[in-house]
């Protein structure tokens, strides 16, 4: 087992014992009940023929560190059916990232609702409107500003006609649809050449919130970023990417036979299961 890989879920457990405390030393109950699923997540790791690592048995939280949510089921999709939609696809692959002023943690669920409604009402009608479809993938995630707000945003991938992005600016697009709900508004975007374009949507569809050990020593921002990412659909897609998804039963996950429980949290770190159990699984 590589000890820099090993050392990266050491990391994954620590945080995640991290963010169960804070969530069960809330009043509530549901918190308190996802600390526990949490726990439980990062608890035992199941090693994989290809020498990955994952949890055992994975708890969906969309801010999990250990098992990342349900990001992976959801990311391999679109992955696996971006081949097929860059063969049929006669124009630009464009990234973007959709911005808005920074917001204190107990405003966040809120924005979020906001920026989602904006884009989603606002941008992408005006985007249909202008194309006659609406071809994209979308993903909702907050980080931490420096100041310690909240820093909620969108990072989609458009599929677009040839230069339609120097006819139109989507800044300004978003500007409009932003303006209409008084928030103010940034967008960065670029053109993705074609060998990049699964790399930059692994990218886009990552975790809606990464926390980190600094995060921690900040537990009202964990609490509020846990409790507004809640039941939150932070992936959706139209157009081209919907019709080209791969659904799961297509794409058979790593899980198979030959996984095996390997490696149990000791509270600081990851360490191989005693060796009773460790036997009925064979060699690394
Ligand atoms: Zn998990």
């Amino acid at each position: 087992m590589n000890q820099v890989y090993l050392n990266a879920w050491n990391t994954r457990g620590t945080i995640a014992y991290g963010v169960a405390e804070i969530l069960a030393g809330s009043e509530n109950p549901t918190l308190q009940a996802r600390a526990r699923r949490l726990a439980s997540c990062g608890h035992l790791l199941r090693a994989h023929p290809d020498g990955k690592l994952s949890p055992a048995y994975a708890c969906g939280d969309a801010i999990c560190p250990c098992c990342g949510g349900r990001r992976e089921r959801i990311t391999c999709q679109y992955i696996n059916g971006l081949p097929k939609l860059l063969a049929a696809h006669d124009g630009d692959i464009v990234s973007a990232c959709f911005t808005v002023q920074n917001v204190t943690a107990h405003n966040l669920r809120s924005e979020l609702g906001r920026i989602n409604a904006v884009f989603t009402n606002h941008f992408l009608r005006a985007l249909k409107y202008r194309l006659g479809t609406a071809s994209y993938i979308k993903k909702l995630e907050v980080t931490q500003a420096v100041d310690g707000k909240a820093h909620p945003h969108i990072h989609a991938m458009l599929a677009l006609p040839h230069r339609w992005t120097d006819n139109y600016s989507m800044l300004t697009m978003w500007q409009d649809a932003g303006r209409m709900r008084d928030i103010v508004p940034d967008v960065y975007s670029r053109g993705v050449p074609p060998a990049e374009v699964i790399r930059e949507l692994r990218y886009i569809l990552k975790q809606p919130l990464r926390i980190n050990r600094r995060m921690l020593n900040d537990p009202s921002f964990i609490l509020a970023a846990a409790t507004s990412l809640y039941g939150i659909r932070t992936t959706s897609a139209g157009g081209a990417f919907r019709q080209f998804a791969v659904s799961r039963s297509q794409s058979p996950v790593a899980h198979g036979p030959h996984d095996r429980v390997r490696l149990e949290w000791t509270g600081t770190e990851y360490q191989p299961l005693p060796a009773a159990l460790a036997s009925e699984a064979g060699p690394w």
